[in-house]
């Protein structure tokens, strides 16, 4: 059964250390310590681990039960590194008060990686070795481009992956997408008191901000998903122009579209191409760039899934009632397992301030989650 004292300790420890993105900030200290940590306790509790060093003090950690033979392989997943740290009162203190521990990371999602080892350590102390492997997989870089996640499924072949972010213990079977695009429109530059020279690219840019409010405002009714709600846009950055007195010869945007389940790769590039198209047949010498940045696809699962099912059959007699099926609106790398064929649910533990200034998890429900993991492989690997 789940030991609660390592669990508690195990997740203080890992608040503690600092594993900030250092994509994300340019001081973050990264993954290296925090894998260390939980290579060594993963050493200690005699299961296998294997780093893999993806770029310098940046591994995705992997311990391993190897299965005798015969049955279904499950990984359970989390990331180490977290977000910054600006604005947070003592953001590693791991305080505990009134049942919460507090962090960076506590929620998002240390408490989760306490859970998988606790459960880990559950199978260890039990002697149970499984039919399938058991994988226990901790990945860096979720925060920023996934190198983590991406780099893993390249690696191993599992039958279906718990991905442990936070869900409050419900059960979440999808979740949004985004894409990042750079729109560029182009004018020409000149003195400003030349206007016939001139043509000015930031006004240009307002006709096809204009047509992408448009848009955005069609968005809620238009994309809908009944898990997880809307598809949205918006424009996070915008640059247009060198000085005073110049006509600007070029403007530039950033585009962030967040997808619903269902919506592909092709269909919003297609959306956003359309609008520079109508502008060009409406406006004489118009002339704008698409350009993708990022992709990433939306996820979803089948209710009727075997992992879906059997998660769920356990949370119902873990917490004593039937689970709720949710969606999120943000992105987790299980659209990246989902895409390598890896069929995945999304199980977390209670607690707020995702990303925010005060981030806490309840101690409670990382003990009940550890509990979840460790009955749902009992039963999934056989
Ligand atoms: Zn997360």
């Amino acid at each position: 059964m789940i030991d609660q004292s390592f669990t508690v300790d195990t997740l203080q420890k890992l608040v503690r250390i600092n594993s900030v993105n250092p994509g994300l900030e340019s001081d973050g200290a990264g993954e290296e310590e925090v894998g260390r940590y939980i290579f060594s306790l993963l050493e200690e509790l005699g299961i296998e681990v294997e780093l893999d060093e993806l770029l310098p003090g940046r591994f995705n950690v992997t311990g391993m039960l190897p299965g005798s033979g015969g049955g279904r392989s499950l990984m359970l997943n989390a990331h180490m590194d977290t977000v910054g740290v600006a604005g947070m009162n003592d953001p590693f203190s791991g305080r505990i008060e009134n049942g919460k521990l507090y962090g960076r990371g506590s929620y998002d999602m240390k408490g989760s990686i306490a859970a998988i080892l606790a459960a880990g350590k559950a199978i260890r102390d039990t002697g149970w070795v499984p039919k399938g492997d058991l994988i226990l997989s901790f990945v860096v870089d979720e925060e920023h481009k996934s190198i983590g996640a991406q780099a893993l499924v390249k690696k191993l072949k599992t039958d279906a992956s718990i991905v442990t972010e936070p869900t409050g213990l419900d059960i979440c079977l999808a979740h949004r997408g985004f894409g990042v695009y750079k729109l560029t429109t182009y004018g020409k530059t000149a003195h400003g008191g030349r206007h016939r020279q001139g043509i000015d690219a930031n006004t240009r840019m307002g006709l096809l901000l204009a047509e992408l409010d448009k848009l955005s405002k069609k968005l809620p009714e238009w994309k809908k998903h009944p898990l997880c709600g809307e598809a949205s846009m918006h424009v996070p950055l915008i640059s247009g122009g060198r000085s005073l007195f110049i006509y600007s010869g070029e403007c530039t945007i950033h585009v962030e579209r967040r997808t619903v389940p269902g919506e592909t790769e092709t269909e919003i590039d297609s959306n956003l191409h359309e609008i520079i198209q109508k502008l060009e047949k409406k406006v004489p010498g118009f002339r704008a760039t698409l350009e993708k940045v990022i992709w990433r696809s939306p996820y979803e699962i089948d209710q009727h899934a075997r992992i879906v099912k059997e998660t769920a059959a356990v949370v119902a007699t873990t917490l004593g009632s039937k689970p709720a099926f949710i969606g999120h609106t943000w992105w987790e790398d299980s659209s990246i397992f989902g895409e390598a064929g890896i069929e995945s649910v999304i199980i977390g533990p209670k607690g707020d301030g995702i990303h925010e200034d005060v981030e806490w998890v309840d101690i409670d429900s990382v003990i009940t989650l550890a509990e979840i993991l460790y009955r749902t492989s009992l039963n999934f690997c056989g």
